[in-house]
């Protein structure tokens, strides 16, 4: 302990996403007015803001103009306003462009942008309201004092695959403040402790995700227009799979095109980057990418179980926050402005806790009171039940969603339950119908122009991870994994990681080994959320590791 420095701060903000910025930002404006001497602190693990940051995205500007009050709308670096907002049924050589819009996914007056791009202008205004922001530093350790909260660690390097010391060994930082606010995004590892620890998802229903593969790409003029907005139904996802995809388009004739599918399917070899690139070659979206060139790749998941989902926020000292909080409108395909809308009710409660000198959980319940009476309910509440009328297939959730809109949400059955993603895939011997290699044979065949092979794509990341470290994916039990992911499951982490990470080996001797290529992680958290009987925690790896996104 003697070699670990510490700090002390008033408030430690983990992650520099939306929600952990807006929560900074708001914080440093409230505390400015009543005096100074407050120190604000937030910490990224990414190697700078921006560089983890992947979404759609098409963003809901209105919550811009409360965070920043005294700036030019146009200052915002927005991409283009949605100029045509479309659902296309997606079939493999036609499609029907609906006429009109699927309640909830309505884009009129919101704008196309880079979530990246967003959160490096935040992170500017933050830092110019005297917020102090590090960068490629991953923080790994709650800090606990007498069973509460009383800040967190960044994590040591200088370790071999082992976690012996090497000689550059550098222990993390303790991070002492009195308020943490857990801004990590989707399936935040720390908050999943917090939650763990303080039983914060007793009584919720199991929070589930989406994985989304994203590309962006540049194309010839004419392609698309800036702010022209399609989302696709249909293929290549069948009646038993959630999803669907985006296409937004940008200036300078670039597009972001991306999948995104629940991680509740029941293929134990379904594939969500493979799908994506079977969906790019149906008739409509390759001819928006014909004569284009890929820029981009990355992979995140995101929490899409909604309103009955949502944890209790708060225990003494700290605070959740976006969508480590599960705070997405699903059918929206929306987060960033709840992020940014719970950002700022975190700030209050967090402002006016400081301010009193009580950061006890009942001073900090005020957050959970606000959220429940902000925008958050008012967007997550009437499809509370939303993403869990699907979990039987398209065709019933289609039913359910019907009864839901007449009656604000209820449905015919009130409260459906969901269960989590890694108890829906079956073993290979149960899983009856067509496996996902055979379903698209000829079809995974990738020409590297339209369609790419994982290792390819993972190279459009800008992915690095250092050598010399413990391996960041843990396999909780290894015989039991043997036994049970790879044996009877036939290990479906090869099939759903979008970055190639994990390998299956046959032994000389036939045996099977796992091999793990933790270097391609993209850090989208899938094989933490979907492996069957817990298999695998993804623990932070050494700061500024992971993908390199300039523009997603
Ligand atoms: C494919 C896809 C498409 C989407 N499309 C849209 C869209 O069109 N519109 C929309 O509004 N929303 C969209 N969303 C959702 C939206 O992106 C999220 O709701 C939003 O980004 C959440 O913000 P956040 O700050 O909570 O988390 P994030 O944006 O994930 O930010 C969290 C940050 O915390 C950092 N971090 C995590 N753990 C640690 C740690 N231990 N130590 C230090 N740093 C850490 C991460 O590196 C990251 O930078 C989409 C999401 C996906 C995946």
């Amino acid at each position: 302990m003697s070699n670990v420095d510490t700090v002390s701060t008033d408030v430690l903000v983990i992650g520099g996403g939306p929600s952990g910025l807006a929560t900074a930002i708001h914080l440093a404006d409230i505390l400015k007015q009543k005096g100074p001497g407050y120190r604000i602190l937030l910490i990224e693990k990414g190697s700078s803001i921006g560089s983890h940051i992947l979404s759609g995205a098409v963003i809901k500007p209105d919550v811009f103009k409360e965070l920043l009050p005294g700036v030019e709308f146009s200052e915002i670096p927005f991409n283009a306003k949605v100029t045509k907002d479309s659902l296309v049924l997606l079939r493999e050589k036609s499609s029907i462009t609906l006429p009109f819009h699927i309640p909830y996914m309505n884009n009129t007056g919101n704008y196309t942008a880079s979530a990246g791009l967003i959160c490096r202008y935040l992170a500017n205004k933050a830092q110019e309201k005297g917020v102090e922001i590090y960068t490629g530093f991953a923080v790994d350790e709650i800090l606990y004092k007498d069973g509460k909260v009383i800040g967190a660690k960044t994590k040591d390097t200088g370790l071999d695959h082992y976690g012996n010391q090497l000689e550059n060994f550098q222990p993390g930082t303790r991070i002492e403040a009195k308020i943490t606010i857990f801004a990590e995004g989707t399936r935040g590892s720390l908050a999943k402790m917090l939650m763990k620890k303080f039983n914060l998802t007793e009584g919720k229903n199991e929070q589930v995700y989406s994985l989304g593969v994203k590309e962006l790409w540049e194309v010839p003029p004419g392609n698309i227009m800036p702010g022209q907005v399609y989302h696709t139904m249909g293929y290549p996802l069948n009646n038993d799979e959630f999803g669907g995809g985006f296409i937004y388009g940008l200036n300078d004739n670039k597009v972001a095109v991306g999948l995104v599918v629940g991680l509740d399917f029941k293929d134990p070899t379904f594939d969500v980057h493979d799908a994506f690139q079977v969906w790019k070659t149906s008739s409509f979206i390759s001819q928006i990418l014909k004569g284009g060139k890929l820029i981009e790749y990355g992979a995140k998941t995101l929490p899409e179980g909604g309103y009955y989902a949502i944890p209790k926020l708060f225990v003494d000292n700290a605070l959740i926050v976006g969508d480590s909080a599960g705070l997405v409108v699903m059918p929206a395909l929306k987060g960033i402005h709840l992020a940014i809308k719970s950002g700022m009710l975190a700030a209050e409660a967090t402002a006016n806790a400081l301010l009193k000198d009580d950061t006890s959980e009942m001073s900090l319940q005020q957050y959970e009171t606000l959220v429940y009476n902000s925008i958050i309910q008012k967007e997550m509440y009437p499809v509370r039940n939303f993403r869990q009328g699907f979990s039987k297939g398209l065709f019933v959730g289609g039913l359910h969603f019907g009864t839901q809109l007449i009656t604000g949400g209820a449905g015919f059955f009130g409260r459906l339950r969901s269960h989590a993603d890694n108890k829906t895939t079956l073993k290979l011997r149960e899983f009856k119908k067509k496996p996902f290699k055979e379903r698209f044979k000829g079809k995974l065949e990738f020409d590297k122009l339209l369609t790419f092979d994982k290792a390819t794509n993972v190279f459009y990341s800008g992915v690095y991870h250092d050598e010399q470290q413990v391996v960041h994916l843990h396999i909780n039990d290894p015989e039991k994994f043997k036994a049970v992911n790879i044996e009877q499951y036939g290990a479906p982490c090869v099939f759903f990681c979008s970055s190639e990470v994990y390998e299956l080996h046959t032994k000389k001797n036939g045996e099977k080994e796992l091999r793990i290529h933790a270097e391609n992680c993209m850090h989208c958290k899938t094989c933490d959320i979907k492996s069957p009987d817990d298999g695998v925690t993804w623990v932070v790896p050494n700061g500024g590791n992971g993908p390199n996104f300039q523009n997603m």
